[in-house]
């Protein structure tokens, strides 16, 4: 099979680059039924463009490749190891090409060896079969939307809507509440695989898989399809909206699976994806490892974006960094801006450390953005920037309103909001969040005009380093103000109101 590893690079290169057909489609209906200068409508537009642009350049679509998983079915007699080895090597070279971000990390000692290997990573599961080929399945489900996923046990209480019973109301009831609670933290507009039944483990499986059926499908058990209808529409009259700003494409997608119990337990298992819904696969030769065909692939993908600059209205308010009190007390929720001047990455492990240490660059005034990008450096030892959208705030809430008053940092960029404790650091202090487009990372790459220097990049690896970057017209929406209001707050309880008024009587 010489030409395994090439086809296996090639299936992950484009799985991380090219959204597939059927994502496009349903994406690119989402686009016309947001309001025309709306912020979901804007994020969308932003989206779109991004789509375009990792196809463009073959780059990530979104910085966050997240755990790459196999589904790999092989006829009898066909060499597992061998597959799984060259799975390995694929996966290696995508990293060293800046095609997917190192993301395997020791659960013990924090370290990222930075090749996207290790215990648990990647995840392949084989299944023989009665055909000639070999089937190859990938899914890139990133982080951001794997936190998002849920389980319940039935029967459950879920308020506003009630007691869940063991029964399909009961599991409409779970699904809508998985989808209140996600709020805009998975990147939505998201898509959902569902599997009512299982154990705790093969459910959560079976809600992935789920998530390799073709959006078009018809389920054919018909009292699923109908829920999977009802979901959707329902879940779209929440209000939480693209990105959480509100408005109304919230679900794009639901697929729902069944599978035996225990008589003692009624799982149901939610798995949420993002709106960078990246699943594709490959027939190969069982002799070669040549790639038959593709599914789910955009072989000549229409264009997404309306025009090909980043979508602006002129009404955007341009602030130079470093920020004074005066320039962010003046912002608003709901105002866009665009950002120009110095920048700064920080995540997880640097928030940590900056709660008991000094931070290594002056950071009054500061911006600084919860991302972790795709770096790669040239011959020359300069670093580049290959993909560099938010990342999760809400990881940040135990640490984000000490190091806010320690630092006199002025605005925190990231996406899907932040809780209470930061809210009220951000008035007493005079500083903003910025919810930036989650999983655009072709177009903030494109706005980052320079890497200045690095820190921590040995301990924490490329992800967690503080990068510092330089930005222009690096645009966002304050989303939480120095004036105590949240929009992540308002859309949250309006949609758990919404959520309420769709229970049975
Ligand atoms: S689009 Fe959002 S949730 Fe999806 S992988 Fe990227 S950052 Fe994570």
């Amino acid at each position: 099979m010489n030409q395994l590893n090439d086809s296996l690079l090639r299936l992950i290169t484009e799985t991380a680059t090219n959204l597939p057909a059927d994502v496009r489609k349903v994406l690119g209906r989402a686009g016309k039924l947001e309001r025309e200068g709306s912020r979901s409508g804007q994020a969308l537009n932003i989206i779109n463009r991004n789509v375009d642009m990792a196809k463009d350049r073959e780059q990530p679509l979104c910085q966050d490749t997240g755990m790459p998983t196999f589904i790999v079915h092989t006829p009898v007699g066909v060499n597992q190891i061998q597959i799984k080895l060259a799975i390995h090597s694929a996966i290696e070279e995508a990293t060293r090409q800046g095609k997917l971000r190192p993301n395997s990390v020791d659960s013990i000692t924090g370290k990222n060896a930075g090749l996207n290997l290790g215990p648990g990573t990647p995840v392949v599961h084989f299944e023989q079969w009665e055909e000639n080929e070999i089937e190859v399945l990938l899914i890139l489900k990133g982080g951001g939307c794997e936190n998002k996923n849920a389980q319940y046990s039935l029967p459950d209480e879920l308020p506003p809507l009630g007691r869940a019973d063991r029964n399909l109301e009961g599991v409409y009831k779970c699904i809508m509440y998985a989808v209140q609670q996600a709020q805009g933290q998975g990147c939505s507009a998201g898509f959902l695989g569902v599997c009512i039944g299982g154990d705790r483990t093969s459910g959560y499986e079976g809600a992935k898989q789920q998530l390799f059926r073709d959006l078009g499908d018809t389920n054919p058990m018909p009292e699923l399809a109908d829920l999977e209808e009802r979901i959707v529409r329902d879940a779209n009259t929440l209000g939480i909206g693209t990105m959480g700003f509100g408005g109304g494409v919230t679900l794009l997608g639901c697929k729902i699976g069944a599978q035996n119990r225990l008589p003692a337990s009624f799982f149901v298992s939610v798995a949420y994806n993002c709106w960078a819904f990246r699943r594709l696969g490959v027939r190969l030769d069982s002799q070669t490892g040549e790639i038959n065909r593709w599914m789910f692939r955009a072989e000549n993908p229409q264009r997404m974006a309306a025009d090909e600059g980043i979508p602006t209205t002129g009404r955007e308010i341009v602030l130079n960094t470093p920020l004074s009190e005066a320039d962010v007390r003046e912002l608003k929720v709901g105002d866009v801006v665009l950002l120009n001047g110095p920048m700064y990455t920080g995540r997880d492990a640097l928030h940590k450390y900056l709660m008991t240490n000094d931070s290594p660059v002056n950071l009054e005034g500061a911006a600084l953005y919860h991302c972790g990008p795709v770096m790669l450096k040239d011959e020359d030892g300069r670093w580049h920037v290959k993909a560099a959208g938010p990342t999760t705030s809400i990881r940040e809430e135990p640490y984000q309103a000490e190091v806010l008053r320690k630092f006199g940092i002025r605005a925190v960029i990231g996406k899907g909001g932040m809780g209470k404790r930061t809210l009220d650091a951000l008035t007493e202090v005079g500083a903003v969040y910025l919810n930036a487009i989650g999983g655009a990372a072709q177009v903030y790459a494109e706005n980052i005009t320079a890497v200045d220097g690095v820190d921590f990049l040995e301990e924490f690896g490329i992800p967690e380093a503080m990068w510092h970057l330089r930005v222009k017209d690096f645009v966002a929406v304050v989303t939480m103000d120095s004036h105590g209001n949240s929009l992540h707050a308002d859309v949250e309880s309006e949609s758990m109101i919404r959520l309420g008024e769709l229970a049975p009587a």
